[in-house]
């Protein structure tokens, strides 16, 4: 990924260390760094001292402590103690700021969080050193800081609608041009971080949004952020919310191959780890209980008191059961209580009231409980209402009239108060069930969506080739392998381009493999714009493509590849300020009956390429059966 200049203006605002911390860094970096200057250096600053101890110490796993600031420096690295030295003296500097909405303690305490988080789980993974990882967890969203402090008053307003996640990187975006996650890169880029540690802050938030091939060292790298963000987020959940995020949080361990055991052990480690770092570095941190205690107490049905008490509307013409009615259910029970005179203003109210239980007369004037009660279950909000009828003694015969109007129960009049307090609490347990099955299966379908989504991306991943983003050699062959069974069996047309860019290993020697991808890319997305919807284009190898085109006869696929050849020709590629120019050679074969099977058809498509090659490159040649009938164009 090429790194975009920040704009000065912008630069000029943003967090920046203290001129100690910058003057470590600086020696950290200098071609001629000598450890005894960056050591010397260092020791002025006891804090730093301590902190790049116990972040050798803690790395040392058990091994031999570390005692003196120089056994650290050494042991950690420049480069590692250049990025520590950047990280605490932000954390020193950034810890109040003058954006209101911005929660600056709270900011630091989830990025240490996160930091431990990463270096954990990465560590385990074997991503990078535990320090690295250290750091770029712990400024993965350095970018939101960023942006309270270059735009204390705009970004104030904008936190203060309340938006989180993509909707708050949506506002930022529009109002401020940029979002945290670019942000947060770019600031780690200008500060030096290889790419490896950087490029992944753009995507771990919103992991559909990340192109990384499945299994490379950027994917792991994505999802462990992921998991480390989950893991924060998690420690610092109110005790109820960790109990309900239980079951994603185990599913997001689950991707990266985590058992329910070790995501605890993980969250305990890291629970510990943040109390420690949190006083070394003035960071602010709670004491949340162990994993084991939040997954029993989720397995505990909820105990709560409240949980019984349920939103009740009464539908009652007469006023004195009406009365009766609603001061037994508020005073004796504690249920929260509405009343309606008949059955059209119960539907008015219920809307608003969003009632769990309706308690309705059968007979009241302007609209009766049957009435009422078939207009509630044909909308799908009042599908949910249990509805309790109460009957005369001369309406029993009726009930089935009731019960196919969608009445859940009924109680006869004169209204036993504990039979209604009976009855009331099987409402309960009916509305607790519906709740439950509500969430769980809100929760499943997004789990299985979610599935499908990584599976759709799985199966895209092994079939397309992530440089040039075309389909791979496999999906090529596939490819192939239909157009020709339709060409044998029904006698359609089949025709293959073989396409090899020229003098490309130059372009590599010459400007480096990355100017050489970048010409493949374009010479690829060239290739795929000017292909039609039923041709495949794949990458072949490396500067090899392959076209195949069903129901194209030759002389339409000659027309095609000198087309295509021109094209090239004519293309300035720009890879930083470097232009490049390529040229490629084309081999055609048809399909026609001497052909005789597919590995034929490629190696003739492969003859006309090496005819192309030996006249000089740049041009189209078609294999034909009779070895000296080159047909060579351009
Ligand atoms: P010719 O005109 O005869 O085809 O010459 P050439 O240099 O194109 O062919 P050669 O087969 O000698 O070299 C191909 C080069 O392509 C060598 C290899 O390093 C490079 N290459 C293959 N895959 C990639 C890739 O993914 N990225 C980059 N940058 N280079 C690649
Ligand atoms: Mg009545
Ligand atoms: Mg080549
Ligand atoms: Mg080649």
């Amino acid at each position: 990924m090429q790194v975009e200049p920040l704009n000065p203006e912008l630069q000029r605002r943003l967090p920046s260390p203290s001129n100690v911390a910058l003057a470590i860094m600086d020696a950290c970096q200098r071609e001629s760094a000598s450890v005894q200057d960056v050591v010397s250096k260092v020791q002025a600053d006891p804090a730093l001292v301590g902190r790049l101890l116990a972040q050798a110490n803690a790395a040392a796993m058990g091994g031999r402590s570390v005692a003196s600031a120089g056994e650290a420096v050494r042991r950690l690295g420049l480069a590692t103690v250049r990025r520590l030295t950047l990280t605490f003296s932000l954390l020193d500097e950034y810890g109040r700021g003058r954006c209101t909405h911005f929660d600056y303690a709270a900011f630091w305490s989830h990025s240490l969080l996160m930091g431990l988080a990463l270096s954990d789980i990465g560590g385990q993974q074997r991503l990078g050193s535990p320090e690295d990882l250290f750091t770029c967890g712990l400024l993965a969203r350095i970018g939101s800081l960023g942006l309270a402090t270059a735009y204390p008053d705009v970004y104030g307003k904008l936190l203060s609608s309340g938006a989180q996640g993509a909707e708050l990187a949506r506002l930022e975006q529009q109002d401020l041009q940029l979002d945290h996650k670019r942000l947060s890169y770019l600031m780690l880029q200008q500060w030096g971080f290889p790419d490896a540690l950087t490029e992944p802050v753009l995507f771990f938030e919103n992991l559909s949004s990340t192109s990384y091939a499945v299994g490379t060292r950027g994917w792991s790298l994505v999802h462990a952020l992921h998991l480390a963000l989950q893991v924060a987020d998690f420690i610092v959940a109110s005790p109820k919310n960790q109990v309900t995020r239980l079951t994603e949080f185990a599913v997001a361990a689950g991707k990266v191959g985590w058992e329910s055991d070790a995501l605890g052990q993980c969250v305990d480690r890291v629970a510990a780890q943040w109390r420690v770092w949190g006083e070394r570095l003035n960071v602010p941190t709670t004491t949340p209980p162990d994993f084991a205690s939040i997954a029993s107490a989720a397995a505990k049905p909820e105990r709560d008191e409240d949980a019984h008490l349920l939103r009740v509307l009464i539908a009652e013409d007469d006023p004195i059961i009406l009365g009766m009615l609603q001061a037994w259910l508020l005073e004796n029970e504690g249920h929260t209580v509405m009343t309606a005179g008949n059955g059209r203003d119960a539907l008015v109210r219920a809307l608003d009231f969003k009632p769990h239980v309706m308690l309705t007369d059968w007979r009241m004037p302007v609209m009766d409980g049957i009435a009422m009660c078939k207009v509630l279950r044909k909308s799908e909000w009042g599908q949910k209402i249990y509805v309790l009828m109460l009957t005369s003694a001369d309406q029993e015969d009726d009930l089935v009239t009731a019960f196919e109007a969608g009445v859940d129960d009924y109680l006869t009049k004169p209204v036993n108060l504990r039979a209604l307090s009976a009855r009331l609490k099987a409402a309960w347990r009916y509305v607790r069930l519906r709740e439950t099955w509500e969430t769980d299966h809100a929760r499943i379908t997004g789990m299985l969506a979610e599935l499908a989504q990584s599976n759709r991306r799985l199966q895209l991943a092994a079939l397309t080739d992530p440089l040039t983003q075309l389909a791979n050699r496999r999906a090529g062959m596939n490819a192939l392998t239909q157009a020709w069974s339709s060409a044998v069996r029904h006698g359609h047309l089949l025709t293959v381009i073989s396409i090899d860019i020229d003098h490309f290993k130059s372009v590599n020697d010459a400007a480096g493999h990355a100017a050489g991808d970048k010409v493949l890319q374009e010479v690829a997305l060239c290739l795929r714009d000017a292909s039609r919807q039923e041709d495949t284009v794949c990458r072949w190898g490396g500067e090899e493509f392959l076209l195949v085109s069903p129901n194209m006869s030759l002389e339409d696929a000659i027309r095609v590849a000198e087309r295509l050849r021109s094209t090239i020709d004519a293309m300035q590629i720009q890879f930083g300020n470097q232009v490049f120019h390529v040229t490629a050679s084309f081999g055609l074969a048809a399909c026609d009956t001497s052909v005789g099977n597919l590995d034929n058809l490629l190696a003739n498509a492969d003859q006309a390429l090496y005819l192309s090659k030996s006249a000089g490159r740049n041009c189209v040649s078609v294999f034909s059966n009779v070895p000296t009938d080159r047909i060579a164009i351009a």
